[in-house]
């Protein structure tokens, strides 16, 4: 188009086919309407039809408000439309219309009156275009921007440039910078400078890689407060390729944490000197000894306590008391290294860790900084403490974290036992030692209920005669899983426990029990039986006897022997005459057992109230071979003569033993020479075979040398040989 062109050379309009004018409307995605000059349907376009399911021949007549409007079509708009169509005027309105079904869609509305002017009936053109979409995408945006004023997480937008774009209220409510304060500049202006690059160089790594990132970050407000941030970044792309822009929202968790860590200060820390507490320690412990595992180095785990502190507090006061405590608390800390650990364990008791080796001088300074005098700041002037420090080492003591705090407890009580001012090493092994004796002795209270104690009965025998004079009761424990157990298993165990009366009482018991079986079944039998040192000293012990007797009026208490052992050293002989002297009156014979193993033979044997005495096995085994046991066994037997205290030599495995202990005087034997120790089923068959062979024999003389001459015992030493206690029929 040329600036030279006048109006007057206008190119006249061309002629358009009205007829394909009219197909634009019917093709047209817009809807179309026209109205008659009242606002009535005249015709409506296929596009009309399909967006609102209503039919040309059907809306024809009817005014579009009465077909189209619904619920929640606008009422102001609708007023306006009204306005406009009762003045005949062009408007333009979004408004919300319903299709026949009853589903809402937005609409533009473009309505132009028509009459003369256009040299047409006089009407309305209505033109409307559906803007759903555009409505739908515009109420996000609102919600989106609702989101982001009234978040209480603040949000930061930066670009591809990492330079604020925007940001919210609460970024400002947060960080106290207003949105004009940051926009253009790079976040780094919240920086507290606590994180290293290297933080901040994960961080971006992982926007890279992930497009996000999530963590804590120390911050500072603008009025340089710092404050801790739990945030998320999140990189977010657009069409174009290469750019994007970051939203990172955060909130601020300062308070949160401050409850965590007081939360813990409650959980792990004493309130009074601010150290560690047990839990703590505990904590520490386990993670000491992770890192000790690692490096293969050791660890000491002390125990210490306040020597008499209660004195302390009764006579100062509780808050002097209190006082003193943190002052000693505070000296611990610091004289610690690096990695060591002081914690209050609740009172006056304090743990400590110490890595890597110790000598004493380590604990002696322990022990010496509670004694550096002290000012209960009461106006008496300083005193000094003392305290017991119980140690333990790991690995040598390979307990778990709990396990090495009770036993440095234990080393503890023992510096305690030893006086003021003292230290006690943990001994692992001794532990162990105990905690098996423990485990047994528990087991034997099991067996004991379980009956699984049996007695087995070994005889004694006098060399003139042959004849059977007695029976030794030996216990026996038939173990569940280990079988049968001799005493030396499980006696020592036993040994000043709990239960060594109790187990005592059930021997006295049972063999008292035996002895009346066999005189209901015509056999007069005497039994010797085993009293432990312990049992006999035991103050319920001559009752007992007493009234158990009582209960068994067939049996006599002279058939019974009480073994008592020499070897074991009686403490108070006095009192153990007093009771073996009312053991004889009560009726009972007493014999002095393992006689010459011990310290005080002699004197036991001059002083005790004794029946009988019984060489100890060891001299009799040797007596054939070595001088001096024989001549032990020589002597015993003349000191036997000379007190009138008949002699049982125990151990008798041969004749030639036999022989030897005949020549020299010994009235009475036992051992497995004669039998072993047999369970009291097997006794009577026993006692029958016994006497079956010496009839046999009817040998009365006593063995000669060369010349076996006591009947049943003539092979013994083969019967040694082959005989065994589970199977303990007669030597022969
Ligand atoms: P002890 O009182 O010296 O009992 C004799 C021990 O010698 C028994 O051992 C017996 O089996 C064993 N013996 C017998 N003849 C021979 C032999 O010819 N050669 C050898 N080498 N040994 C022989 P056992 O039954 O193992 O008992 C061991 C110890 O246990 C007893 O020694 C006794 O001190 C104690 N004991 C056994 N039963 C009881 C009991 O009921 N109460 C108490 N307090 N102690 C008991
Ligand atoms: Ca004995
Ligand atoms: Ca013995």
């Amino acid at each position: 188009m040329s600036d030279t062109q006048s109006p007057e050379d206008k190119k006249p309009a061309p002629q358009i086919d009205l007829e394909r004018l009219s197909l634009v409307a019917i093709a047209t995605h817009n809807m179309a309407l026209i109205l008659d000059a009242s606002g009535f349907i005249q015709w409506v376009n296929p596009s009309f039809e399909e967006h609102t399911g209503h039919q040309l021949e059907d809306v024809a007549g009817a005014r579009p408000r009465d077909i189209l409007y619904g619920p929640t079509t606008d009422p102001e708009t609708v007023r306006r439309i009204d306005c406009k169509f009762h003045r005949a005027e062009q408007f333009e309105e979004d408004i919300l219309l319903f299709t026949r079904s009853g589903a809402p869609f937005w609409v533009h509305v473009y309505c132009v009156p028509t009459g003369a002017e256009q040299g047409v009936k006089p009407g309305f053109i209505v033109i409307m275009n559906n803007i759903s979409d555009r409505k739908q995408g515009e109420r996000g945006l609102r919600i989106a921007a609702s989101v982001f004023d009234r978040s209480h997480e603040a949000i930061i937008i930066t670009d591809h440039n990492n330079c604020i774009v925007d940001v919210n209220p609460a970024f400002s409510r947060i960080t106290g910078y207003s949105r004009s304060d940051v926009l253009g500049l790079n976040p780094s202006i919240l920086s507290s400078g606590r994180h290293s690059q290297a933080y901040y160089r994960a961080m971006w790594q992982s926007i890279e890689k992930t497009d996000h990132w999530r963590g804590e970050i120390w911050n500072r407000r603008k009025n340089g407060e710092e404050f801790i941030e739990l945030q998320s970044i999140s990189r977010i792309h657009l069409d174009e390729p290469g750019s994007y822009y970051h939203v990172a929202s955060f909130t601020d968790i300062t308070a949160l944490k401050n409850h965590a860590k007081e939360l813990d200060r409650v959980a792990n820390y004493d309130e009074l000197t601010g150290l560690p507490n047990r839990q703590q320690l505990e904590d520490r412990l386990r993670r000491a000894r992770a890192q000790a595992d690692l490096h293969e180095q050791n660890l000491a785990v002390c125990y210490l306590d306040l020597d008499g502190f209660k004195v302390i507090n009764d006579s100062f006061g509780e808050t002097a008391g209190n006082q003193m405590l943190c002052t000693l608390a505070g000296r611990l800390a610091k004289a610690l290294r690096s990695g060591d650990t002081v914690a209050r364990l609740g009172g006056d008791e304090f743990g400590l860790i110490l890595q890597g080796d110790n000598n004493n001088a380590v604990y002696d300074r322990i022990l010496s900084i509670i004694n550096e005098p002290l000012d209960p700041g009461t106006g008496t002037g300083p005193i000094s403490l003392t305290a017991s420090l119980g140690i333990t080492r790991y690995p040598a003591d390979n307990s778990d974290a709990e396990g090495l705090i009770r036993h440095a407890d234990q080393a503890m009580y023992s510096a305690k036992e030893k006086g003021r001012n003292l230290l006690h090493f943990f001994d692992p092994e001794l532990n162990e030692h105990r905690q098996q004796r423990r485990e047994q002795l528990t087991e034997i209270t099991r067996a004991l209920e379980n009956q699984e104690f049996e007695l087995y009965f070994q005889p004694q025998v006098r060399i003139a005669g042959c004849k059977v004079v007695g029976f030794e009761a030996l216990i026996r424990w038939n173990h569940p899983h280990r079988g049968l157990l001799y005493p030396d298993a499980f006696l020592p165990t036993l040994a000043n426990s709990h239960l060594e009366v109790p187990l005592g009482q059930w021997v006295l018991k049972e063999a008292i029990h035996q002895m009346n079986l066999w005189q209901t079944a015509g056999e007069d039998l005497s039994v010797s039986i085993n009293i432990s040192a312990q049992q006999l000293m035991d103050r319920s012990f001559t009752g007992f006897l007493e009234s158990y007797l009582h209960s068994h009026p067939d049996v006599k208490p002279s058939q019974i022997t009480l073994e008592v052992l020499e070897s074991t050293a009686l403490d108070d002989i006095r009192l153990a005459g007093n009771v073996l002297a009312r053991c004889q009156e009560l009726g009972f014979q007493i014999a002095l057992d393992d006689f010459g193993t011990g310290f005080a033979s002699l004197t036991y044997m001059r002083t005790l109230p004794v029946d009988q005495v019984k060489i100890d096995k060891s001299f009799v085994s040797n007596m054939l071979d070595d001088g001096n046991d024989r001549a032990i066994v020589e002597s015993v037997i003349f000191l036997g003569q000379r007190f009138a205290h008949p002699i049982v030599a125990e151990g008798v495995e041969t004749m030639e033993h036999i022989r030897a202990l005949h020549q020299l005087g010994c009235d009475y034997i036992q051992g497995y020479g004669i039998a072993r120790p047999m369970p009291a089923s097997k006794i009577s068959g026993w006692l029958n075979e016994w006497r079956k062979e010496k009839a046999r024999k009817n040998t009365q003389e006593l063995p000669h040398a060369g010349k076996a001459g006591v009947a049943g015992v003539a092979n013994a030493s083969e019967a040694y040989r082959t005989a065994n206690d589970n199977d303990a029929g007669p030597a022969l």
